[in-house]
């Protein structure tokens, strides 16, 4: 068994070597290392599972590569509108937050909600309300813009005005949510997720990343689990909790739980996409079906990040 063990995703998708540049391919690993590294040394300095996961989970939002934080793709109107989840399963306690447009670190709410609510998940103005009550840091909207994400919405805008049909953006279909999950020394399992969605969402769309039981969840004894990829179906297959599920009811192992999963149920649904867990022995799993899946993972003993399929 591994002393520790930490898993860390930057979304699924449509990345194909060949329409990558070298260069950015060497960020991409640049900042998936550094991510990797903030958690991992939470872990080694003998701090908690769910410390761990919200140590690299900030690395990421702040970095502009991914759709977390900074770097969020844009809604169709125009403005970025983020959501994230946690859950300790020491605590079995959870916090969500969705439809957020100024909170800096959309994973650092989440947490205060866990541990400073009687609440699991805030949203809109009522979760802006309670960050300010706690002190978290506001933005403007427009913080979180980049040109290319700008250049994405672009595209989907003017090409079909329906917020979710990704065949528009075929060529580039790719998915940047984040996510973590870590068992610290002391056996504790937990899971965080953070994304600006998908772009072009409309209506006060909300993806699977800020539900419990979808895109986040941990259980002590049992495994923690982020997901990422086209968030309708990983909502209608309750995925992160169904892993929980097979493994716990019906004794798979974690390889065979994430496997059954990601290639055999979500597919029919068109869940593209991919998920990152950990069980209570300190195994990982990381299965996608997509070309790639941003991802890595550490141990005391090992520290590697991939992009492509194996
Ligand atoms: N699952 C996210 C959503 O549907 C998208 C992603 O993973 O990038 O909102």
């Amino acid at each position: 068994m591994s002393k520790y063990s930490i898993a860390i995703h930057g979304g699924a998708g449509t990345i194909l070597p060949e329409e990558m540049t070298r260069d950015l391919e060497r960020q991409f690993h640049g900042a998936l290392e550094e991510a990797l590294g903030a958690g991992k040394k939470v872990l080694e300095n003998g701090g908690k599972a769910a410390d761990a996961v919200v140590a690299s989970v900030e690395v990421l939002e702040e970095c502009p590569l991914f759709n977390a934080g900074k770097g969020a793709v844009f809604a169709h109107n125009g403005r970025h509108i983020l959501e994230a989840s946690i859950m300790d399963g020491a605590a079995q306690d959870a916090g969500a937050v969705a439809g957020l447009q100024h909170i800096r670190n959309p994973i650092r709410l989440a947490r205060a909600v866990m541990e400073k609510s009687q609440h699991v998940m805030l949203i809109g103005a009522g979760a802006e309300a309670f960050a300010r009550e706690h002190n978290l840091e506001f933005v403007g909207n427009e913080w979180f813009s980049t040109d290319f994400r700008k250049r994405q919405l672009a595209l989907i805008r003017d090409s079909q005005e329906v917020a979710l049909d990704h065949s528009v953006l075929e060529k580039q279909k790719k998915f940047g949510t984040v996510g973590a999950v870590a068992r610290d020394q002391f056996g504790n399992l937990a899971a965080a997720t953070s994304t600006g969605g998908v772009t072009n969402k409309r209506w006060g769309r909300v993806g699977d990343s800020p539900l419990i039981g979808c895109g986040t969840y941990a259980e002590n004894g049992v495994a923690a689990v982020s997901a990422t990829g086209y968030g309708e179906a990983f909502i209608r297959r309750a995925v992160a909790h169904d892993l929980i599920a097979r493994m716990k009811y019906g004794q798979q192992t974690l390889e065979q739980a994430g496997h059954g999963l990601v290639h055999q149920e979500l597919l029919p649904l068109g869940g593209e996409g991919g998920l990152i867990a950990v069980d209570a022995r300190g195994n990982i799993s990381m299965p996608f079906n997509s070309d790639g899946m941003y991802r890595g993972y550490a141990t005391a003993d090992q520290f590697e990040t991939l992009i492509y399929q194996p």
